[in-house]
């Protein structure tokens, strides 16, 4: 079925490039979106995430030009670019999806991965914009499209690294390294987990074909006043700093809970203790996640989902009722119904749940989200499910 849907989206990127330009292109490639399956909100902590590549891709169909330019087209934006391929190449004012693709160009023409111009076209069945991390998937599937056509071949981690550059500088995104690792380096049946301070991915079997990963849209994305996130980074800043440690990845949870009186206090009552619960709570659960799923133990992996899910709800506070009701659902359905785990995944404020669930149990649990979390929100949510993919490749040079 997925691989269907991947051939499908690879002929349908041809057609367009021969509709565009009139030839075949002489080079494909493609580059998965992710989805996190636990470790949420702990990058920045230097702490633990564990994310798998999904089957959604980003594809990229091109060919040499004897021009002095790329010239690229968006078939999800509908819309033509020329990018340049040499000089000093300096990030627009304004952001569009032209910045993510003249980002990456520019970062792995830094790094050596000299072109010539060529023309492309763009596919993606990541939606955009959907928390799926499409823009590191662009990015992952340019930089390797830059391989392909330079004949650099960048580092393991050097390629991440790079795209998370051009987020940073060109797309003026502060990400961290999880989207651009796992669509660079991510492998079939397995999940990644990642260390973040170390920048070493560790993979997971992630193969048992009687579980599917079940990626459930809220359809929801609640408007954020811009203080959420800083706020919450300036908790974990300052409990970090009353507990003697840049990172509170270097706090233990007996440590945290011996030292509970030093995060209290009058102007933030208990919200930096609550904070830096979370934060070392959630790579405690990554850890023994991993763990539990390498020995098969599923019980435990979705306790730790669940647990994930409550800690981000009540402690980082940064769920909201919509993706509540969808874990609530799961847990109702439960461990015997097909569900083993569910939880927010994601930033916060709306957008997808992940649940692990009985892959003979998919259409029976999916119908059910979408029944019952419609008749409580009056909401359309939107469903797929799907396995652990391989991250990105050349698919034709
Ligand atoms: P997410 O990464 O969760 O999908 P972001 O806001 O980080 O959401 O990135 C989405 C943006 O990335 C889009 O608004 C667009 O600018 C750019 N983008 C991603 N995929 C494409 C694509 N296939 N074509 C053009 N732009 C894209
Ligand atoms: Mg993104």
């Amino acid at each position: 079925m997925s691989d269907q849907l991947f051939t499908k989206l690879i002929d349908e990127t041809k057609a367009l490039f021969h509709e565009k330009y009139g030839e075949s292109p002489s080079v494909l490639v493609a580059a998965p979106g992710r989805v996190n399956l636990i470790g949420e909100h702990t990058d920045y902590n230097g702490g633990y995430v564990f994310p798998m590549a999904i089957e959604r891709y980003t594809v990229i169909a091109a060919k040499p030009t004897s021009a002095d330019v790329a010239t690229i087209y968006s078939h999800n934006t509908g819309e033509t670019a020329p990018f340049a391929i040499s000089g000093e190449i300096k990030p627009a004012d304004k952001v569009r999806w032209t910045s993510y693709v003249q980002g990456t160009i520019a970062c792995a023409l830094e790094k050596g991965a000299k072109v010539g111009g060529f023309n492309a076209v763009i596919n993606s069945s990541v939606p955009l914009g959907g928390g799926l991390s499409s823009s590191a998937s662009l990015e992952v599937a340019v930089a390797t499209l830059m391989e392909a056509l330079s004949g650099v071949k960048f580092g393991k981690t050097e390629k991440p690294l790079l795209c998370q550059k051009a987020e940073h500088v060109f797309a003026k995104m502060a990400c961290g390294i999880m989207d651009q690792f796992i669509s660079a380096l991510g492998e079939k049946d397995r999940a990644m987990l990642l260390d973040c301070r170390s920048q070493e991915p560790k993979m997971i079997p992630l193969e048992d074909p009687e579980v599917s990963v079940l990626i459930t849209n809220s359809n929801v994305k609640h408007q954020l006043t811009g203080s959420e996130y800083p706020e919450r980074r300036a908790s974990c800043e300052e409990a970090a700093h009353r507990l003697g440690v840049s990172l509170l990845r270097d706090v233990s949870f007996d440590t945290l809970m011996a030292n509970r009186a030093k995060l209290l206090d009058d102007q933030h009552g208990d919200r930096l203790f609550k904070r830096a619960r979370h934060a070392i709570g959630e790579d405690v659960r990554t850890l023994a996640m991993a763990d539990a799923l390498v020995k098969g133990e599923w019980r435990v992996v979705g306790e730790q989902m669940y647990a994930s899910h409550d800690s981000l709800r009540d402690d980082y506070e940064v769920s909201c009722r919509e993706i509540d009701i969808l874990v609530e659902i799961a847990r109702k359905i439960g461990f015997d119904g097909g569900v083993i785990g569910s939880r927010i995944t994601g930033g916060g404020f709306g957008g997808c749940t992940v649940s692990l669930v009985r892959t003979d149990k998919v259409d029976e649990i999916s119908e059910r989200y979408i029944r019952e979390y419609k008749a409580q929100t009056g909401i359309d949510a939107t469903i797929f499910s799907t396995r652990a993919a391989q991250g990105a490749r050349v698919l034709q040079e």
